[in-house]
């Protein structure tokens, strides 16, 4: 960068929320450069969060398939093996070759890649610790877009090595298999990476303060099936339970619970311990003391609905402020924010964003579920059908799970969709649309659904919420 030169727009961090900003900035017409100091684009998602995991996630479930869920369908097979640093090799290739493809989207839309450490010097100015080389450059912005993205939280007396104590970052490059593993947190990274382990032979124990796993957002009904279909699957669950302590000093990995309302301890021994108890903003060595610039209780910059700090040149998206920390969030702010800056307006509806959980079968879900609904009191109506009931998921021998849509019971508007099922994150997107159109539940109902296939369950589940479904 040169220092003399000051750019429309200077991104620091380079993962969804940045890099998508960037190549939108840079169609816009902005001068724009993105400083990340991780020496590859793409951030926690790209390189250690969404993509790897999903690429365990599915060869895993191929593997666990074939061992498994193969003899019924005709198919006989011989030796099954798995070779861990292949699987490993496979997620790799997926993870490089999407990074350098922004790389190249950079250089398409003249997007300046500053590979470094970027810092507050003042207002307008951050300074950049360069990977290459080791020197400093600084560079001047007249808007500054923070989306330096989240780290994972640790859990207090439990120091995280990455290889005995583990967050999702050692979890997705594990070189051997663990006989046993204990997870801390039922959330959405915890029940994905115990699903990658005990399908690859792992004995895996997961333990959840509160009552359900999937956390609050999850529907009651959904997250009890989930927990079913999990433990058929050999994962072993301890709800309203807490982690009172932790020690890997010794061989293995000793964590002491209790129930969450206290009570009787009892010790957990593992090979391998996750720890997946959420995930925090990350602000450090970003020298926001240098702009007074300062975080919330929970460490999330504070910004307005035009994603500006109290600096108003200085905005923040992504994971390092408020909403849920998903990608497709993250993607969504980056469109707005750059049509903040180059047209004065821009929309994100967070009514409206999916989350997926991509176990099998899948949990998928948009909008707000039950227990949301019956404490803020709405009145609403409830259509369930089954894949059970369903002839694609009949033909494909993949039947569990179901399609839960919630309406208002006075206007029949959609207020909630839960999905559990096979392809549960693709369908959602249906969902999405019909929130995002304000549709009812008679509108989904009376749209056309090819057949055979599983989105015919998401159409009758709209036919039992106003009326009757047909096949159940
Ligand atoms: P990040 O992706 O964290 O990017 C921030 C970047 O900023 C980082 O690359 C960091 O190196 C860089 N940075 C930080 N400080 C500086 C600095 N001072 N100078 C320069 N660079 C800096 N979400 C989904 O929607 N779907 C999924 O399937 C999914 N799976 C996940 C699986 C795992 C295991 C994890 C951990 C997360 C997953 N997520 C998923 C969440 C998703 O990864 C995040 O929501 C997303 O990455 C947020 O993007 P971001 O750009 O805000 O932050
Ligand atoms: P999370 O907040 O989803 O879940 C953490 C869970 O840990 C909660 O259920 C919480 O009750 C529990 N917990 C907290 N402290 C505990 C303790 N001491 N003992 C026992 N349980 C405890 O967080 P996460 O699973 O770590 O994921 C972090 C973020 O990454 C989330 O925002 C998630 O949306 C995102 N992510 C998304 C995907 C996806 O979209 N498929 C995948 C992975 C991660």
């Amino acid at each position: 960068a040169s220092e003399a030169e000051e750019k429309d727009l200077v991104i620091i961090g380079g993962g969804v929320a940045g890099y998508v900003a960037a190549i939108k900035a840079g169609q816009s017409g902005l001068k724009v450069a993105c400083i990340e100091k991780r020496g590859a684009l793409g951030g926690t998602c790209l390189n250690v969060g969404c993509i790897p995991s999903k690429s365990l996630l599915n060869n895993s479930h191929l593997y666990h398939q074939i061992l498994h869920d193969t003899k019924n369908r005709g198919i006989e097979v011989g030796d099954v093996k798995l070779n861990l640093a292949a699987m490993m090799k496979a997620k790799d290739t997926s993870v490089s070759g999407l990074t350098k493809g922004i790389e190249f989207l950079f250089k398409k839309n003249n997007v300046e890649y500053i590979k470094g450490t970027g810092a507050f010097k003042d207002e307008h100015t951050v300074a950049v610790n360069l990977i290459e080389g080791g020197g400093e450059t600084t560079v001047r912005g007249k808007n500054i877009l923070i989306a330096t993205g989240s780290e994972a939280t640790p859990f207090p007396g439990l120091t995280i090595d990455e290889k005995k104590v583990i967050t999702s970052t050692g979890a997705i490059a594990l070189q051997e298999v663990p006989k046993k593993m204990t997870v801390i947190g039922g959330g959405i990274i915890g029940l994905e990476m115990a699903s990658v382990w005990s399908r690859l032979g792992s004995e895996v124990t997961v333990v959840e303060y509160l009552g359900q796993i999937g956390g609050p957002g999850m529907d009651k009904d959904v997250a009890k099936q989930a927990q079913k279909l999990l433990q058929k699957q050999g994962m072993k669950f301890k709800l309203n339970t807490k982690v009172v302590s932790g020690d890997a000093d010794g061989e293995g990995v000793k964590v002491t619970v209790e129930a969450a309302k206290g009570g009787k301890e009892e010790t957990l021994d593992a090979d391998v311990c996750l720890v997946a108890i959420g995930r925090r903003p990350y602000t450090n060595g970003l020298g926001l003391e240098n702009i007074g610039l300062e975080v919330d209780e929970r460490g999330r910059l504070i910004i307005d609905q035009e994603y500006r700090t109290k600096i108003p040149h200085i905005r923040a998206i992504g994971d390092v402020t408020f909403g849920p920390m998903l990608a497709h969030k993250a993607e969504e702010e980056s469109v707005a924010v750059i049509e903040y800056i180059t047209k004065g307006y821009g929309h994100v509806n967070y009514g409206a964003i999916p989350s997926v959980m991509y176990t099998h079968p899948e949990v998928a879900w948009v909008g707000q579920n039950e227990q949301e609904l019956t404490a803020a009191n709405v009145k609403y109506n409830v259509g369930q059908f089954p894949f059970s009931a369903n002839s694609r998921a009949k033909t494909n021998l993949d039947t569990e799970g179901f399609v839960k849509m919630i309406s208002d019971a006075e206007t029949d508007r959609i207020l909630g969709i839960h999905i559990i099922g096979p392809n549960a994150g693709e369908m959602i997107a249906e969902g999405v649309l019909a929130l995002e159109y304000g549709a009812s539940s008679e509108d989904v109902a009376r749209t056309s659904h090819a057949h055979p296939t599983l989105s015919e369950a998401f159409k009758e589940a709209a036919m039992a919420t106003y009326d009757k479904a047909v096949h159940y």
